[in-house]
């Protein structure tokens, strides 16, 4: 990837002299319900977007608009040109052999379904099976469930650690000579877990299994290289790493896209079409049917742009200390349950509090403050978090709960807003 600094100081760098990151995003400057200055913890659910993500499509929509690659005119071109050189920014961003490997979808779950779609068509038949893992979200269970009702194949799940790690013992021994493809979350979207995936991949490959991650939670957290995890599929979506919504990615090795069929039938997706034979456009464009969302992918390359300027390695730093820090501070409210694992872990914390008065020999969650109520509480205070399932339900049998509080942090958060939260919880606690 091509690291090149602005010199634009991370939160924690402010006073430092230059201005703040936090500068790039004026929803920041916003107060919830008139008072509070906005503490935006949600980043896991969708990143906030900087200036320069939406000035570049405002200005394409003002100044370029036309349908990409089937015009003839000046326009056209150009609105191709920019969406061409977006899909390059993807390639360098993930560090992709070659363009052609590079599928715009809506996002991660559009890109999901695209593989258990069509590498399921291709390569799954009855009693075929698929690894997943208890703490996938929805979009990686209920894809493969849809082909599991169209061709009976079978899901094999791995469990999770009572801290929530993946249990790489048991991984080993789900493969079986029916394992088509292994499908993993990179990071947990609700224990903040960063699974050892480069290990994962390099034990399903000598198994001759091809593995699909989803990255819809590591991307916007650290580098990552599909060439040096060699994955064989990649999903991420746009608006989880400060870019717009709607646009997302499928990576694929060229030699699987080759070989699966395509996705949705339509304009651009073809080479010739009759009523008697139609033939299929080249890579990526096979599986791009339809005017795609051309000025969403200026907008994801706008971001990519972003995050790279600033450099991945010094987000990931920032968002660790915040972590770490948060953790800390967490831990000294009284009756604090922080789910997953103290290390290897991303910058996504779930908690739920236990009500004042309850003795800390009830580890019953039932005893603990609803999480809505905590999250309908906090959000008085101007503090935005989430709350619920996730989108992870096995995830919350597995771990007996029902939901959780969740704070995510992006590379504009900072130590006083984690110190803001803590506060925030205190005076929740006493209302209750
Ligand atoms: N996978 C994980 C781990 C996620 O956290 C999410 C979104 O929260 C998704 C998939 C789905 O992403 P999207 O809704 O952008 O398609």
């Amino acid at each position: 990837m091509e690291k090149q600094s602005r010199n634009i100081p991370l939160p924690f760098q402010q006073g430092q002299g230059g201005s703040s990151v936090r500068e790039d995003f004026p929803i920041l400057e916003k107060h919830i319900y008139e008072k509070y200055p906005l503490v935006y913890l949600d980043n896991a659910a969708t990143t906030q977007k900087p200036r320069s993500v939406v000035d570049a499509m405002t200005d394409e929509y003002y100044n370029v608009n036309a349908n990409v690659h089937r015009g003839v005119h000046f326009l056209s071109q150009q609105a191709t040109e920019l969406h061409e050189a977006s899909r390059e920014t993807v390639r360098k961003f993930l560090n992709a052999r070659s363009t052609r490997e590079i599928v715009f979808t809506r996002g991660t779950t559009e890109s999901i379904n695209l593989v258990a779609s069509c590498y399921g068509e291709a390569f799954m038949h009855e009693g075929d099976e698929v690894i997943l893992s208890e703490m996938e979200h929805h979009s990686n269970i209920v894809s493969w469930q849809l082909l599991q009702a169209r061709k009976g194949i079978r899901l094999r799940v791995i469990p999770i650690t009572d801290e929530g790690e993946l249990r790489l013992d048991e991984y080993e021994k789900l493969f079986s000579d029916r394992t088509r493809i292994v499908s993993l979350t990179h990071v947990s979207n609700v224990l903040g877990t960063v699974n050892p995936m480069k290990e994962i991949i390099r034990i399903a490959h000598e198994h001759d299994v091809p593995v699909l991650v989803d990255g819809a939670q590591s991307t916007p957290h650290f580098a990552v290289d599909v060439q040096d995890l060699d994955c064989d599929f990649f999903a991420f979506s746009g608006h989880k790493i400060y870019g717009p919504t709607g646009i997302g990615v499928l990576y694929g090795k060229e030699a699987w896209l080759d070989k699966i069929p395509p996705y949705m039938g339509g304009g651009e997706m073809i080479q010739n079409v009759s009523f008697e034979k139609t033939t299929f456009n080249e890579l990526p464009y096979k599986f791009e049917a339809g005017t795609p969302d051309y000025v969403a992918t200026t907008g994801l390359a706008k971001a990519l742009d972003y995050v790279s300027s600033i450099g991945m390695d010094n987000i990931e730093k920032h968002e660790q200390d915040l972590t770490q820090y948060a953790i800390h501070r967490l831990s000294e409210i009284d009756g604090m349950h922080v789910f997953g694992p103290k290390k290897n872990r991303d910058a996504v914390i779930s908690f739920l509090v236990r009500q004042p008065g309850i003795p800390e020999t009830d580890t019953s969650f039932e005893h603990f403050i609803h999480h809505l109520d905590m999250g309908t509480l906090l959000d008085r205070l101007g503090i935005a978090v989430r709350t619920g399932h996730h989108c992870a339900e096995p995830l919350m049998h597995r771990l007996g709960i029902e939901g959780t509080v969740r704070i995510s942090f992006a590379l504009y958060n900072t130590r006083e807003e984690v110190d803001r939260l803590v506060s925030a919880i205190e005076r929740v606690k006493q209302m209750f």
